[in-house]
């Protein structure tokens, strides 16, 4: 009898899922499956990572839930080729559906399982699910990626309808008639099988924010030290436990600003898979050849918040406790890095990635190319923030910097590693030569 595959990657729910809902409504009994993928897990800096942990508990909750609705959910700690070509051989595969992924690993990944599935005569089948509009569907009118993002989102939210936003059925349609179950299913290996020890961050829960931070989140999103400022979704978004979709249809409805920030989200997505190569390179070639002083011993004051400017120290602080930062300090601690240290923003978008529990490539390169000027989208080179007034705006009673830089205004508080006046005005010397150069 033949079966479906259904995996899950960035899509770690059952309800609202696109590739699952077709899937269970392909006629065919469906099995489910995700892959502790090797290729990504061995080049982890550390074996007590938050994000594995959190995987883990996603999984093993889709396992309960699968059981509980009548079939398996498979979990492999592998490489997606081999363990495919072993579940092609196991079971008569008539496609494996799942949803799509734009980052250019996945990319290839995903065309490499396509070929496999082709040879053994099984379908592959890539669903549209944690964006809105992907890939082609809204190009400017040059054929190519909106330059700004104000033309973007105007076209995005001209082009978004209902229809755009409506769940799937995949909950509904997650049943024993639709399941696969196998009696003798392999056991899911566990994080120590991995060679993972468990490490728990904070993480809210996967639904939806409460309505009254939405309703004033443009109130309150740069005020680091508001409880409650924005979201934190960016984690669930990350591993798909919350849908985008239902989070944009509150968005609509209370707060346009929220939504805004959620179309950045697409626009990033969209912008890296039109231009791999920006996940290492800088987009403006004019900006490839930045001299970056790189100092390692100024690079290390900024990963362990001692630069004595208080807003980025707070900021690092809290990434490297919590691996969460809310946008504002995201801006102050990314811009301090590459404009008034000038060190390459791929330093500062690899430690992000180390340590962020929401890391997401194409959001991650996104900003940081977009503070150091580089980018698709990018703020004016010569823009070069200033710590100090970013504090005085946007944590006004210090009640951020307090939190995490508990010995500010005393003597156990390092002096300024820069003066900001000079420092603005190297960088602005420095890539304004950069651009000259590059002609
Ligand atoms: C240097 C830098 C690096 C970043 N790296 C990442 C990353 O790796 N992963 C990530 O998810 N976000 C990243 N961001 C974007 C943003 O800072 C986070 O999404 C946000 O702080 C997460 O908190 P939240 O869920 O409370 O956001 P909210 O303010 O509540 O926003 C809701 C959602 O909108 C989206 N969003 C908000 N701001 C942005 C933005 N500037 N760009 C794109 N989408 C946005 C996110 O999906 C977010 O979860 C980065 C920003 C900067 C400046």
């Amino acid at each position: 009898m033949k079966i479906v595959l259904f995996w899950h990657r960035r899509d770690l729910r059952t309800h609202d899922n696109a590739g699952l809902a077709a899937a269970l409504q392909s006629g065919y009994p469906v099995l489910t499956l995700f892959i502790y993928d090797r290729e990504i897990l061995d080049l982890l800096p550390s074996r007590q990572d938050a994000r594995v942990t959190f995987i883990y508990d996603q999984v093993e909750r889709l396992g309960r839930e699968t059981a509980a609705a009548g079939g398996t959910f498979l979990a492999f700690y592998g490489r997606p080729l081999e363990v495919f070509g072993q579940l092609l051989s196991q079971h008569e595969v008539a496609a494996i559906y799942t949803n799509e992924d734009y980052e250019p690993y996945a990319a290839e990944r995903d065309g490499a399982v396509a070929v496999l599935a082709h040879e053994r005569g099984a379908e592959f089948k890539a669903f549209k699910d944690q964006v809105i509009f992907a890939k082609n569907e809204l190009l400017g009118k040059s054929g190519k990626p909106a330059r700004t993002f104000g033309s973007y989102r105007k076209a995005w939210l001209e082009k978004a309808q209902d229809e755009h936003f409506q769940p799937y059925p995949s909950a509904d349609l997650l049943t024993a008639g639709h399941l696969q179950a196998l009696p003798n299913a392999p056991a899911r290996p566990s994080l120590a099988d991995m060679g993972f020890a468990r490490y728990e961050q904070f993480v809210p829960a996967a639904e939806l924010p409460a309505e009254d931070l939405v309703r004033n989140y443009h109130e309150t999103r740069n005020r680091p030290g508001l409880v409650n400022s924005s979201t934190r979704r960016s984690v669930h978004l990350r591993f798909g436990t919350l849908s985008v979709r239902e989070l944009m249809r509150q968005a609509r409805e209370l707060n346009p600003k929220l939504l805004a920030e959620l179309v950045w989200r697409d626009y990033f997505m969209m912008l890296l898979w039109h231009y791999p190569g920006t996940a290492t390179e800088s987009f403006d070639v004019r900006l490839r050849q930045v001299p970056y002083r790189n100092n390692e011993d100024e690079f290390a004051a900024w990963c362990a918040g001692q630069t004595g400017y208080p807003l980025v120290d707070a900021g690092m602080r809290e990434l490297n406790a919590t691996g969460y930062l809310p946008n504002r300090a995201r801006i102050a601690t990314a811009g301090f890095l590459v404009k008034h240290l000038l060190i390459d923003w791929r330093w500062g978008d690899r430690y992000f990635a180390d340590h962020l529990l929401d890391y997401d490539m194409s959001q991650n390169v996104g900003n940081w190319q977009w503070m150091a000027g580089t980018g698709v989208v990018a703020a004016p080179w010569f823009r070069v923030y200033s710590p100090q007034s970013q504090l005085e705006t946007y944590d006004p009673d210090l009640a951020y910097v307090k939190q995490w830089v508990p010995e500010y205004g005393t003597a156990a508080y390092p002096a300024p590693i820069v003066d900001h006046k000079f420092a603005r005005q190297r960088a602005i010397d420095t890539l304004r030569a950069a651009y000259r150069a590059a002609g």
